[in-house]
């Protein structure tokens, strides 16, 4: 009999294929020799491994079933001592402080030294605790590695042709998965805005997230349907299903040939509005899919990618190349160059992002990172600089929060420049300089920002995030996630009405622009200048042809006032119809 199971579709697609589960081994443990500030550091982010290690025994303790035998919660109980003993809680501590040496590294010369005790014990029952010490020590070393979320990239040959199901993918991860031709994927956490999910989309990878136990029912080799759409899996398919949704299939492949030849067509409303419609990218080869669908130029180019998979960081030159490559391939098309912005779900091995944070998402990520860190941000803003000289490059802050962190970015770029007129470099003097508006805090407050700036970016991914207090990649809130709250329109309402007062473009690089269902309703509020992932520029290109913005205007203006689900999907679809 088939089994059906329910995650959140994030990606669009069919995929019918074998099953592979990912199950990720403990990474090998290598020696770090740290300097200065850096053991501190090290030792406040062992102890919040610790601390978090704790927390987790602490609730798994909690749901213990009360008829379950005692050994069960003796067993917990057990680990939680170990745990607290000084052989975990503070001789690690000790050894970071002697070797100047990794957390990791710690942990590990600790549990060789305490297994070897238990190991040299006589009794046998004594002898087995020490299965007991691996898994506490382990579970450290794992509170440890979610804090730097750093993975073995593991066997990714096998994952060709298969969907590769896992507890949690990275977006570093999502990256290999097209480089080996995954069909499909399903996550047991994640929410439709983590940028895994986002990649997904970009990377046409069927996906569903937020499958809970989905290894647990799904076995490896099996073969089974992925509807990355509603987010339906099915197990052991009988024949009518698989007929079912192969003809979904068919269907979704006719619907993209019929937008195909939407591809020469202007970008114009039916009302006679000109409508920019530019491009994401993550990686250069996301250029190819642009130039498919005729994109007007790039929006964003989330240059985080270029940092992922290696162990040191790009220099200025790799940068330059690099951008002068993807403007080469632009031929012209204007190019919107994002600062790295690292840090909450989107990690480098080569770039540390400090100590465990509690709340990674509001932490040390985006531009907070780059300034403070200029050995991060400089070669990239020179490299970009440079590359304005050669062609239309823009550049782009992420994440600014307030005015005077904006002012320290212009501060660094003004030195940056004159450094590179000191060496007799060209640029583009006037290098249009732009920034995310993502941040509640700076989107009450885009007048201010919009003095500073030539242009304004709506990332909504992170805006509905902090706007309604939902970790993006936290499936347990997943069923907040609205758009549509009243709270995020008047937002975006008021950060597109500070650009058209101070007569600045403002774009939506966020998700949301590339969702057809609001475009209507983006266009009502006064949006014009659209970027998304290339894969949905068509559908977005085939709403506004038949759109008359005017008239938009007014039933776009009744979601600021609306609360009620219902009613939002109402006004919605009597909107696009
Ligand atoms: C956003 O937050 O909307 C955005 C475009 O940036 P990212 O998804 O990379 O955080
Ligand atoms: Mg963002």
């Amino acid at each position: 009999m088939s089994l059906m199971l329910n995650g959140m579709g994030v990606s669009r697609g069919v995929t019918i294929a074998p099953v592979y589960i990912l199950r990720r081994n403990q990474p090998d443990i290598v020696e770090k020799n740290l300097t200065g500030k850096k053991v501190t550091a090290e030792i406040r982010r062992f102890k919040s491994a610790h601390a978090a290690a704790k927390k987790q025994l602490q609730k798994v303790s909690e749901v213990i079933p009360e008829d379950a035998p005692d050994d069960v919660s003796a067993f917990i109980e057990t680990h939680l001592l170990m745990l607290e003993d000084s052989m975990l809680a503070s001789s690690p501590v000790e050894i970071i402080k002697q070797n100047n040496c990794n957390a990791e590294w710690a942990l590990k010369l600790q549990r060789d030294k305490v297994t070897a005790v238990f190991e040299s014990m006589d009794d046998p029952y004594i002898a087995t605790r020490r299965d007991d010490v691996n898994h506490v020590f382990n579970r450290v070393l794992d509170a440890l590695a979610s804090v730097s979320r750093k993975r073995p990239t593991e066997d990714a040959q096998s994952w060709r042709d298969h969907i590769v199901i896992a507890d949690d993918l990275t977006p570093a991860d999502t990256v290999l998965m097209q480089t080996h031709g995954v069909a499909g994927f399903i996550t047991e956490m994640g929410g439709p805005l983590s940028h895994t999910a986002i990649l997904a989309r970009s990377l046409n990878i069927p996906a569903v997230v937020g499958l809970r136990d989905a290894r647990r029912y799904l076995k490896s080799g099996e073969t089974i349907i992925v509807d990355g759409e509603s987010g339906l899996v099915l197990a052991e398919p009988v024949e009518q299903a698989i007929e079912h949704f192969r003809k979904r299939q068919r269907e979704m492949r006719r619907k993209v040939r019929e937008l195909t030849k939407l591809t020469d067509a202007k970008a114009v409303a039916a009302s006679g509005e000109k409508i920019t419609l530019l491009a994401n990218i993550e990686i250069e080869d996301d250029i190819k899919l642009l130039r498919k669908v005729r994109a007007d130029g790039v929006g964003l180019y989330r240059t985080e990618f270029l940092y992922m998979h290696r162990d040191d960081i790009p220099d200025e030159e790799e940068h330059y190349k690099t951008y002068m490559r993807v403007m080469r391939a632009l031929n012209g098309a204007p190019l919107t160059v994002r600062t790295v912005d690292l840090g909450a779900d989107k990690e480098a091995e080569s770039v540390s992002t400090g100590p465990l944070a509690h709340n990674p998402a509001m932490g040390l990520r985006g531009i907070r990172l780059c300034l403070s860190d200029p050995s991060l941000f400089v070669p990239q803003l020179r490299a970009i600089l440079r590359a304005s000289a050669k062609g239309p490059i823009k550049l782009m802050y992420p994440m600014l929060t307030n005015v005077p962190e904006l002012l320290q970015a212009m501060q660094i770029l003004e030195s940056v420049k004159d450094s590179l007129r000191s060496k007799g470099f060209k640029f583009n003097e006037k290098l249009p300089v732009g920034g995310m508006i993502e941040v509640p805090a700076a989107a009450i407050s885009a007048h201010l920002f919009a003095k500073h700036l030539d242009f304004l970016s709506i990332g909504t991914n992170d805006l509905i995030q902090y706007t309604l207090a939902i970790d993006r990649i936290d499936d347990q809130v997943n069923y907040l996630y609205d758009p549509l709250h009243p709270a995020v329109l008047t937002l975006i309402k008021q950060v597109i009405e500070a650009g058209q007062k101070a007569e600045i473009p403002v774009t939506m690089c966020g998700e949301m622009a590339g969702n057809s269902d609001y475009t209507r309703l983006l266009l009502g509020l006064g949006l014009r200048d659209f970027s998304m992932p290339p894969n949905s520029l068509l559908e977005v290109k085939s709403i506004l042809l038949k759109t008359d913005v005017g008239a938009a205007r007014r039933p776009a203006l009744s979601f600021l006032g609306c609360t009620e689900k219902e009613r939002q999907q109402h006004l919605l679809a009597k909107l696009n119809s």
